[in-house]
């Protein structure tokens, strides 16, 4: 068994220790100590990491009491004494987040009657699942109101030791998932539970308790939260955020989601007002483009592929144009793909589905519609002006 020394003293950082045992996992090369302040990963807290002797230590595991180091790279020893260093940052923040959840969980029992039955403890953020159907958000804020009053109380957390009938006593909020002999973390009067994570001494220590969302699925509640370190970079990363939106529409932070608004009501009226003007550009270039129509028997073509239109302003166009009885449109966008419109008049006895349909075939094309109105696609860009004038030979084919 490895002596160890992050339960006797969660806040030693540096340690000397005896190699016990040189290994390797997962391919890599580990060690095992007789004494250590690495925590391996266990009970949703994630494993330590540090240098022993300089080495890199990338991962911690326990097995059979003992904990194995695995390192970066085989470990130089001079005897089989090592230094060992923990991240203590890490470690910090870890605790943190632990003890918070501890707080947190309980705070949830004591006002939704909300049992914790899973806790992860992750890079950016933590969840605990919840046995509980739904969770609103001023329920969530009582439960945060709580957890952060047990914060500012300062109470002192204190873990001990006890086995088989004393363990019995104890009014536990989660039973201990080992056998014999196991640790018990107190938070002030206010909770007590089986644990053998590493907590801060004292609940300030934690820090801000945040939740931030949650999520409902399959009959439970998934909460997220930060603590601590955690939960001040996310509220300066919050802040700067708004400031910046605030200052980017000169607006106080409070007025943000009325200046959103009428951003996009102004958005949308803009919208709105260009679409007006295109039709009505498109409207006044109407007689523009009967002039520009060939005469053809007794009727005028207008035959173009169209630069800077869209399908939509193409349809509208040759629906317009064909109110004058004697005229054909024979029209093409390329943009945002290859598309064909035909429409005819009143006067016009040509099919243009058939018509289209015809022009298209030698280029592999498909279209199709009314006799009066088709639209078609599937050719290339360069196939646009000759499938045009496949189909204006057509027309003059007719009034041969
Ligand atoms: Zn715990």
């Amino acid at each position: 068994m490895t002596r160890k020394l992050y339960w006797e003293d969660p806040y030693c950082q540096a340690f000397e220790s005896r190699v016990v045992e040189t290994t390797s996992f997962d391919g890599r090369p580990a060690v095992v100590l007789d004494a250590t302040c690495f925590y391996p990963t266990s009970g949703g807290q994630p494993h330590d990491t540090g240098r022993l002797n300089g080495v890199p230590v990338v991962d911690v595991v326990e097995s059979n009491g003992q904990v194995v180091h695995v390192l970066a790279e085989p470990l130089p020893t001079d005897g089989d004494m090592v230094r060992g260093e923990i991240d203590w940052e890490r470690r910090l923040d870890h605790m943190q987040q632990h003890t918070g959840q501890h707080i947190l969980s309980r705070a949830f029992e004591v006002e939704l009657d909300a049992e914790t039955v899973s806790f992860h403890l992750g890079d950016e953020s933590s969840t605990i699942d919840l046995a509980l159907a739904d969770l609103d958000a001023r329920a969530a804020e009582r439960v945060e109101e709580l957890a952060n009053r047990i914060v500012m109380g300062n109470s002192p957390v204190r873990v001990s030791e006890h086995e088989g009938a004393e363990v019995q006593a104890l009014a536990l909020r989660k039973a201990p998932a080992v056998e014999g002999r196991i640790r018990v973390v107190r938070v002030g009067e206010f909770d007590i539970c089986a644990c053998g994570g590493t907590h801060v001494r004292a609940t300030g220590e934690v820090g801000l308790i945040h939740i931030r969302r949650w999520e409902h699925q399959r009959g439970q509640v998934r909460v997220e939260f930060l603590c601590g370190g955690r939960a001040l970079r996310d509220y300066r990363r919050q802040n700067r955020l708004l400031l910046r939106l605030a200052g980017d529409l000169t607006v106080g932070m409070d007025e943000l989601p009325e200046a959103v608004a009428r951003l996009g009501e102004a958005e949308r009226a803009a919208r709105r007002q260009t679409e007006q003007l295109r039709r009505r550009l498109l409207y006044a270039e109407l007689s523009i483009r009967r002039a520009e129509a060939e005469l053809v028997g007794e009727w005028r073509v207008f035959h173009r592929v169209l630069e800077g239109y869209d399908a939509g302003d193409m349809r509208y166009l040759a629906q317009r144009l064909v109110e004058w009885p004697d005229m054909i449109a024979l029209l093409a966008v390329e943009q945002p793909s290859p598309q064909i419109c035909f429409a005819r008049g009143e006067q016009v006895s040509l099919d243009m589905s058939r018509l289209l349909r015809d022009a298209l075939a030698p280029y592999g094309g498909r279209g199709g519609g009314k006799p009066h109105l088709a639209q078609g696609g599937g050719v290339s860009p360069a196939d646009l002006q000759p499938v045009l004038e496949r189909a204006l030979e057509a027309v003059h084919e007719e009034q041969r």
